[in-house]
């Protein structure tokens, strides 16, 4: 069965923007729906140094962990619990995600959007969603519907953030399917996605630091 993205709410947004959130849906349920978003997840992993033995036979160890950090769920379970659709908020494993989006029309301040624990609604920054692409849009809706899925990260922006359920770099797999640009993201533009990660941290990380003390 296929994953599937229906926009049950929507709100604020003009009907232009509507089809370019349309496209980023797409987006999403092309990459979520790939041979190359499954071998991702199910060949997860990451390299941590551990230090082994005792003194003076201490050593740094390089070593491959092959889960997510912050779950217990195994790669395989995270991946068929991505694809269920069943939200905290809306259970029932029917293979649909059902996002309601609302575009705050207020001065962001460099955020891209932010969410509660409590809520299905997420809410997305005009400024920030007239400015990007429709592959950076479909990164957000699905980091954000990680959230709404049970995952989460740290509170602050760190580089082990990355290896959690939500920064599962699905941004940069939506890009490779994002027309545009076919193979990877230049460098510099590594470099703004990096700085949006990091913006997001200020105000939409408050709702997720929420959503960790619910859990
Ligand atoms: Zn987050």
């Amino acid at each position: 069965m296929a994953f599937k993205v229906t926009l049950t709410d929507t709100s604020g947004f003009s009907s232009t923007e509507l089809d370019k959130l349309d496209q980023a849906v797409a987006i999403w349920e092309r990459v979520w729906n790939s041979d190359e978003f499954k071998a991702r997840v199910l060949g997860f992993g990451f390299n941590q140094t551990i230090t082994t033995g005792t003194w003076p036979f201490r050593k740094k160890e390089n070593r491959f962990c092959p889960y997510f950090r912050m779950t217990s769920e195994t790669r395989i379970q995270v991946y068929n619990n991505l694809l269920a659709g069943s939200e905290r908020l809306n259970p029932g494993d029917n293979g649909v995600a059902d996002i309601s989006i609302t575009l705050d029309k207020r001065d962001g301040k460099s955020v891209i959007g932010y969410t509660y624990a409590n809520t299905r609604m997420q809410w997305i920054y005009s400024d920030w969603f007239r400015s990007v692409t429709p592959a950076d849009i479909a990164g957000n809706l699905a980091h954000e519907y990680c959230h709404k899925l049970g995952y989460s990260h740290e509170f602050n922006y760190n580089a082990l953030r990355s290896f959690t359920v939500p920064y599962i770099r699905m941004s940069l797999n939506i890009i490779r399917f994002g027309g545009s640009r076919p193979l990877m993201r230049s460098e510099a533009s590594l470099g703004s996605l990096r700085k949006s990660f990091r913006r997001e941290k200020t105000a939409n990380e408050r709702g997720c630091g929420r959503l960790k003390t619910g859990l």
